[in-house]
């Protein structure tokens, strides 16, 4: 899979270049690249904002330079991509939208900045408006590096699949809490069920923990969750 962005601060993305998605991006899983949008101002002083029409505070980033730079970079790589505008305004993200993304063969990124962008680039290119929540960022850097991520570890082989399997979200519950060594840690013990080597047990127990964590912490998530009539029983 490839990823664009086209973003005024392109130096912001060196997060994407340690752990997982670095080696990720080393075995060629994913492609990620990056766009400066200053290089796609035609005028003489490179300008890619300017003040809002009406009035108030903040600036906008103009049309044409973020027009240009999403066509231009359409152009440098086969499929067609999907064109993805990070705003607070948008969808709210979640493990469903990463898993449908994760499907695409090519998305473009697009960072806005300042107030945002001017609504008429957004009707002519964008796909889609994506927000990582109810709050709001001084740009879509952060909320596109979230997204890069989430997709990047979907991709075939970046992350063993019998994990992504039990993760949280993946089928709409909670995952159960882990452990690791040492079995006693200032005074508190690993749950005995977990070192019994009986995995149908565990399996149960992660199932129950999973169940009553979501019901206490995300009851929305319940809602919707797919459950099994052992599942109701143990809720
Ligand atoms: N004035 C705008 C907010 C602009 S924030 C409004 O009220 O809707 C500046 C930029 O940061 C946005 O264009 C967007 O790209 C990004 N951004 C801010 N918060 C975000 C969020 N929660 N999710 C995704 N992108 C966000």
């Amino acid at each position: 899979m490839r990823i664009d962005i086209v973003t005024l601060f392109p130096e912001m993305f060196a997060p994407l270049e340690h752990s997982i998605i670095q080696r990720a991006r080393t075995a060629g899983h994913i492609t990620v690249a990056l766009h400066q949008l200053r290089d796609y101002a035609t005028d003489k002083h490179r300008m890619v904002d300017d003040e809002p029409y009406g009035g108030g505070a903040g600036m906008l980033l103009k049309p044409e330079p973020a027009a240009a730079a999403v066509r231009a970079v359409q152009q440098m790589a086969v499929p067609r991509a999907r064109v993805i505008l990070m705003s607070p305004q948008g969808a709210p993200f979640s493990q469903a939208i990463a898993e449908r993304l994760a499907g695409y063969p090519r998305l473009i990124v697009f960072c806005g900045h300042y107030e945002g962008i001017d609504e008429r680039f957004v009707e002519a290119l964008v796909d889609e408006e994506i927000s990582i929540g109810d709050f709001v960022l001084t740009g879509g850097e952060i909320p596109a590096m979230a997204l890069v991520d989430a997709v990047a570890r979907l991709q075939p082989d970046v992350i063993d699949a019998a994990s992504l399997e039990q993760e949280s979200f993946t089928h709409g519950l909670l995952e159960a809490p882990h452990y690791t060594r040492p079995r006693t840690w200032e005074a508190m013990e690993v749950p005995a069920v977990l070192l019994s080597g009986h995995h149908a047990e565990i399996d149960r127990w992660r199932r129950r923990e999973s169940l009553r964590r979501t019901a206490l912490r995300r009851p929305d998530l319940l809602a919707q969750a797919e459950l099994s009539p052992v599942d109701r029983r143990m809720l």
